[in-house]
This record gives structure tokens, sequence and C-alpha cells, in this order.
């Protein structure tokens, strides 16, 4: 059996693994590169496998770094099914429309070609199959290799993956969830006697706040935003994120009051009908969620809240004085309608940025974060005047501290891990905690790594 590593390695973003076993080449993932120009030159490579000889294709969750290079297996011969949970299959369709609408928008002004067609989506969605949390799934029933989604508790239909295949346990992690995430429920624990374990470290090297404290400080900052009464921009990733936002300013405005009231805009299409999705699986919520659901509250509801669906309903926005919350795609700001309330806002003393998401290197939300003085934007040189905060605990991922958590939860630890979807520091670090604290063999992947199992 061989594991190979072609993309979320020694990074975050472009999540691709190769299982081959039984005969069978089957791949977990197959994201989009994102952050920088030099980054997303990658997605234009050719794949290091050929996709006809795939056998299978397991999709963890619906972010992009994780499925928007689906269609371009279907562009170059894929026939093959996509298995995921049900809530992540409708989340993938928005997203990768999403993706393309982005391309097409960018190719305009730069001459490049989107990397797909929307025939290449819609093949995608064709060969999709729905398979559920906890579901015992053969993927090849000849070879015996059974499939198993777990609750990854990161994103709504998140989950991570195990592979039962040749007397082995391989469990891909995808992404997992924060500590006590509002709607999502908590990530699983991971199967007992699992022999190899693929870990992501977005936050492998960071500790977040409790969660406890991140109600608090959403709420200061978001009450002394609207209290020095300009606009408070947050770019927002449009699965997750958003409607934690949501349902967090739902319980901080309108159940107790503790924020001054301030019309909030939902600035992002994607994010509209992303909450779409998690009107229709209420099965997926936790108890908080669902009691709320229970007791009559629309979670994603509430007076002085607007959707802009339309431009011009987005341009409206604009017009309206005094302090506003304005939620916006996209979250790492590199691109989306985002950057023209940046365009209007950033220079502004009275203004806010909240930075609630992981900004990967080369984008402007973290060319912002680190403290650049003066950015970039559509050609004109900003300076950045507004305050800027940025908040690790809303964050989808977990922290150091829940990675071993769950590494350890299983009743037995993994018999080695392999360390991906990380900045080299972070992978690093908690490669090392692993070592250190449980004595298990960790190895942060290279790109193009290839390993017997
Ligand atoms: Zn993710």
């Amino acid at each position: 059996m061989f594991l190979s590593f072609y993309g979320a390695a020694r990074e975050v973003t472009g999540s691709c693994n190769l299982l081959e076993t039984a005969g069978h080449k089957i791949l977990i993932d197959c994201g989009m590169f994102q952050g920088g120009e030099f980054n997303e030159q990658k997605n234009f490579e050719q794949f290091e496998f050929n996709p006809k000889e795939l056998s299978a294709v397991v999709v963890t969750h619906a972010h992009l770094d994780h499925v928007g290079r689906l269609p371009l297996l279907i562009k170059n011969g894929y026939e093959g099914f996509f298995y995921a949970t049900p809530a992540t299959i409708e989340l993938a369709g928005l997203i990768m429309e999403d993706a393309l609408e982005v391309m097409i928008h960018n190719g305009i002004k730069t001459g490049a070609l989107p990397l797909y067609g929307p025939e290449d989506i819609a093949g995608v969605m064709q060969q999709f199959k729905a398979v559920d949390y906890g579901e015992e799934f053969l993927l090849n029933d000849k070879a015996n290799i059974l499939l198993k989604f777990y609750d990854a508790g990161h994103i709504f239909g998140s989950a991570f993956a195990e592979i039962n295949s040749e007397g082995k346990k391989i469990v891909f992690s995808g992404d997992i969830g924060n500590e006590g995430a509002p709607i999502v429920r908590d990530t699983e624990n991971l199967p007992a006697d699992t022999d190899v374990l693929i870990c992501e470290s977005t936050y492998g090297d960071r500790e977040h706040e409790s969660p406890e404290e991140r109600k608090k400080i959403i709420k200061n900052m978001i009450a002394e935003a609207v209290g020095i009464g300009g606009a408070v921009m947050v770019p927002s990733f449009s699965l997750e994120r958003t409607q934690e936002l949501l349902y967090e300013l739902n319980e901080l405005i309108d159940r107790q009051k503790r924020i001054p009231r301030a019309p909030i805009f939902l600035d992002s299409p994607l994010a509209i009908a992303a909450t779409g999705v998690y009107r229709k699986y209420t099965e997926y919520y936790d108890e908080d969620a669902e009691r709320l659901l229970r007791a009559g509250d629309d979670l994603f509801q509430f007076p002085g809240l607007t959707m802009c669906e339309t431009r011009e309903e987005s341009k409206r926005i604009n017009q309206v004085l005094g302090p506003k919350i304005i939620i916006a795609g996209a979250g790492m700001m590199n691109g989306g309608r985002i950057v023209h309330h940046a365009l209007r806002y950033l220079s502004d003393e009275r203004s806010s940025l909240l930075i609630i998401g992981y900004q990967a290197v080369g984008t402007l939300g973290r060319k912002i974060l680190d403290g650049a003085e003066e950015v970039e934007i559509k050609g004109e040189r900003v300076k950045v005047r507004c305050r800027v905060r940025a908040i690790g605990a809303m964050s989808a991922h977990g922290d150091r501290k829940k990675l071993l958590k769950w590494i350890n939860s299983g009743g037995s630890l993994p018999k080695k891990v392999y360390v991906n979807h990380g900045e080299p520091d972070a992978s690093e670090e908690l490669a090392k905690r692993i070592k250190k604290d449980f004595g298990v063999k960790a190895t942060v992947v290279n790109r193009g790594l290839r390993v017997k199992i």
C-alpha cells in the first residue's frame, strides 16, 4: 500500500492525497492552491497521477482548497464517482461554481483561461455519491475497500475519512474543527486502532482563545467599532464562518441585546446560498442550535440584517451613513465584494477591519494582518488607517491543543502520523509534539512524497 501527497504539503492549500491499495488508486480531496500568484499557478500544472486510472475520489469537505480541482479530474478523463456527505455535495457545487465565476472574472483582466468549464463542474455533480456519517460504505467490494465518514466538526458536512483496506486502517483528517464552535457538532473521536493518520496542522503551533473568550472578544470588538461610528468590515469565508458569525450576532444583538444595534449587511451571494444549505440540513446541528430551532428562533435572520445578493444591493451599502457591519467575501480579501469595501474604508480612521479566519501568505488579508501600512488594491495605493483586529478563536480549525486531544481520542494512539495542511513551522511544531507527548512517529510531508505503508 502506498500513500502520496500532492498538495497541502508544508502549506495550507491544495489538499490532494493518493492512496494506492489492493490494485486501486483512491484520491482523497483535490483542492485548489490559493494565495499569491505563484502559488495559484500550481493549479495549472498537470496532475502527478493519471486521473483515468483512479478508482474513487473521496471528498472530506467543501472548502475550495479541498474541492477546487475536482472538475479538472473530469476534464482529464476521470469517469468514476466522488464520495461525500450530502451537505458537502451541495456546498461543493456552490463553491466550484463560485470559483469558476471568479476565474472568468479575473481572466477578463489577465487573459488567463479558467481551469475548467461549467460542463466539468456538471460532470462532478453528476458523479457525486452521498455517503452519510457513520455509514460503512464499500468503495470496492471485490477488493474489500471500506470507507467511513466521521463528523470533523469543521464546517457543515465536513468529515474525516477512514479507509480500511488490506487489514489496515488509514484516517485522513481533512480539516479538524475548533473546540466549542457553534452550530456544528463536536469532532468525533479518532477511530481506535488507526494504523496511519494523515493530520492537518493549520494551527499546529498556536492556541486559540476559549469559546467564552471568543464571544467576549467579538462582542467587545463589534461594540467598540460600532461605537466609533465607522464601517466594520468582516472578510468572511462563505462557509461556516459567516453562518457562525450570524449565529453569534443573532445571540448578542437580538437575544441578549449586548451590542448596540447597527445595520448588518451580508454582502455575499455565495454565503447567502450556503446559508440556505445550513437551513436545510438541521439534522447536523449541535444541541444548542437544535434547541434554538425548536424554540422557533431563526438562527440566521434577525432585525437589522440585510442580505445583499445583487450588485445594486451591494452598492447601496455605501449610502448607509453611520455605523454599519459589512460581512463580505472573500475570506482572505483576495477577491470578492470585500475588496470594494476595503478600497473605501481601509483608510478611514473610524472604520475597523475584523479578521476572523486564516489568511494565506500573499493575500491582501495577510498583508494587512502582518501590519502593512499601505496596500495596493485594483492598482490603487491605499493607506491602512482603520483599526485592524484579529481573532483566532473564530477559526474553523482546531488549535494545537485540540489536534493533540483528537489524535489521542481513539482509546489507542495511531501507529504513525503524517502531518500536512500547515505552514512549515506549524506542521513541524505539531509533529514534534506528537513525538514528544505520545512517542508516535510523525513526519511532515513534502509535496510529491510517496511512502509505503
Ligand atoms: Zn477546510
